[in-house]
């Protein structure tokens, strides 16, 4: 074999085995070797002023604003919102609910929910065609579609202190049913700690005291896909709270999003 061939070959498999040393090693240490390789677009002013005004946009550090408006045009360009009466959909609709989902998916590389595909706005609470129930919002997998009332949308946005926020808890559901069926370090990690906090909602003790708890509503006991999406929305609207007086479950919820202090000017995490 010439030399440069048997070079080739050499750093190939070189390169695989770093790839697999580098897999194992951020399975068990809960990292990621690069979250972010490339950050350059940006939104048009048109969509920039929505972004600029959005709390979560607003607390991060600069170098981090900048691979968050990435990550909001890369959702923006990679799903198709729709209204669901042939409506136009606005731009601040387009630009929050993406920033919703980038928020949630901040601390992964896999951040796009490759299990969306359509953003569906209804402009109140509709009759779910599953069950015939009245919903503010519904993730189909089937149909990839996640339907959203844009008024709870906004209220879930607007209103910052009573642990409601139907878009983090929709999306939730989103990357809670990704971590089901996808392989990726994202997915494995979320679902790694989500098995680790329904282990410890098997003590008595803890669920009592959470379901004495006024903010933490009893629809999370509906079942493990109800209950991470109140937890979610917790985590997010109570990060103080939650961490003095459940400090496992909110180590646990921060792990599987890799939430980073980090990002943040002043942190509450
Ligand atoms: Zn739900």
């Amino acid at each position: 074999m010439a030399p440069y061939a048997f070079a080739i070959v050499s750093l190939g498999f070189l390169l695989f085995f770093a790839h697999l040393i580098l897999n194992a090693l951020q399975r068990k240490r809960d990292y990621l070797w690069y979250r972010q390789l490339w950050c350059y677009k940006r939104l048009p002013l048109s969509r920039k002023q929505y972004l600029q005004a959005f709390p979560f946009y607003s607390a991060l550090s600069p170098k981090y604003r900048v691979q968050f408006e990435h990550r909001v045009c890369c959702f923006i360009a990679d799903k198709k919102f729709k209204h669901r009466y042939g409506q136009p959909v606005s731009n601040e609709q387009v630009v929050l609910v993406a920033a919703v989902a980038c928020q949630l998916s901040f601390g992964r590389r896999d951040y796009l929910y490759a299990f969306l595909d359509t953003i569906l706005y209804f402009d109140e609470p509709f009759q779910s065609p599953a069950n015939n129930e009245i919903h503010k919002g519904e993730y189909n997998p089937r149909a990839r579609a996640l339907a959203l009332s844009w008024a709870d949308f906004k209220t879930g946005l607007d209103i910052t202190t009573d642990n409601l926020h139907l878009g983090l808890h929709e999306f939730t559901h989103v990357m809670h049913i990704e971590s089901e069926r996808h392989t990726g370090m994202d997915s494995y990690r979320y679902h790694k700690y989500h098995q680790l906090i329904l282990r410890e909602l098997m003590d008595a003790k803890l669920r009592n005291r959470l379901s004495s708890t006024p903010f933490f509503r009893d629809y999370a006991f509906t079942n493990q896909y109800e209950f991470m999406a109140v937890l979610t929305e917790y985590f997010f609207e109570s990060p103080q709270e939650f961490r003095v007086h459940f400090p496992k479950l909110f180590h646990h919820l921060k792990m599987a999003l890799l939430f980073d202090d980090a990002w943040l000017h002043q942190s509450e995490y």
